[in-house]
């Protein structure tokens, strides 16, 4: 019963296979995905997935890469679309600082209107975070965020961190780099945040975790990243499975 927090099936790399690919995760234990759509091009084919399949829900949001695009308009839009059956959060959202295609002061703008959006429509969020740690924890503060609640997800920063988002009710979502060889944070996180406070994800088909990393990442590999926490955890995959799955479900009141 693994609860696969964080997937992109509405991303192109599964055009050719979608069905396929929702039959293996099925098949590898896989009982409920949230299919996350980010722009004007993924938020309908994310919709779509999530009415075509019962076990599979939606998160409707603007990725910060491309606040830049963002307009009142397209908020607007998610807002509406929050009360679709099957919409379960609002995001991904957050701040990227990677890439520089939206300057900082943007991102931050288009962040801050989402989480207003969230706690307007009682929905939790989303967020994306890559190398902007301290300023999304300072806006989650500044933003009442815990009134949504929400997940920290693909999270790969520190301990210290990690404790202020869960003294904010927020969950820690970690995906594949738990997985891999190299990384000591995720491992750490995975070690000292307790399970009731852990969901698990793919983000495919990005971040495949090992020995499938460099490959498309597909849901049925959330299995990995639950075994491997079971491990470093010392708990049976079946708690680790159904300790996160009733995680999820509490914070997207799926029943
Ligand atoms: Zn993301
Ligand atoms: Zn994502």
């Amino acid at each position: 019963m693994l609860f696969d927090t964080h997937v992109h099936l509405n991303a192109d790399q599964f055009n050719e296979d979608r069905d396929e690919v929702i039959k293996n995760a099925q098949e590898a234990g896989v009982t409920h995905m949230v299919v996350v759509g980010f722009d004007r091009k993924t938020i309908p084919i994310a919709l779509e997935i999530a009415e075509q399949y019962d076990f599979i829900y939606s998160a409707v949001g603007w990725h910060p890469v491309d606040a830049v695009d963002c307009t009142e308009e397209d908020l607007n839009w998610i807002e509406e679309l929050s009360t679709h059956p099957k919409v379960v959060a609002i995001g991904e959202m957050g701040l990227d600082y990677h890439w520089d295609k939206s300057p900082k002061e943007v991102q931050k703008e288009v962040f801050r209107k989402q989480i207003a959006l969230a706690k307007r429509v009682n929905l939790p969020v989303i967020i994306h975070n890559r190398e902007a740690t301290a300023d999304i924890v300072q806006i989650l503060k500044e933003e009442d965020a815990h009134e949504a609640g929400g997940i920290m997800h693909c999270y790969s920063d520190g301990v210290s961190y990690a404790k202020e988002c869960l003294e904010m009710g927020f969950y820690i979502s970690l995906g594949g780099p738990v997985t891999f060889k190299n990384a000591k944070d995720p491992k750490i996180v995975a070690e000292e945040v307790p399970l009731d406070r852990l969901l698990i994800e793919t983000d495919c088909p990005f971040l495949a975790p090992h020995p499938n990393r460099g490959k498309r990442n597909e849901p049925a590999y959330v299995k990995l990243v639950a075994e491997k926490i079971a491990e470093i955890k010392g708990e049976s995959f079946e708690t680790v499975a159904k300790v996160t799955n009733k995680n999820a479900k509490d914070l997207f009141q799926i029943s």
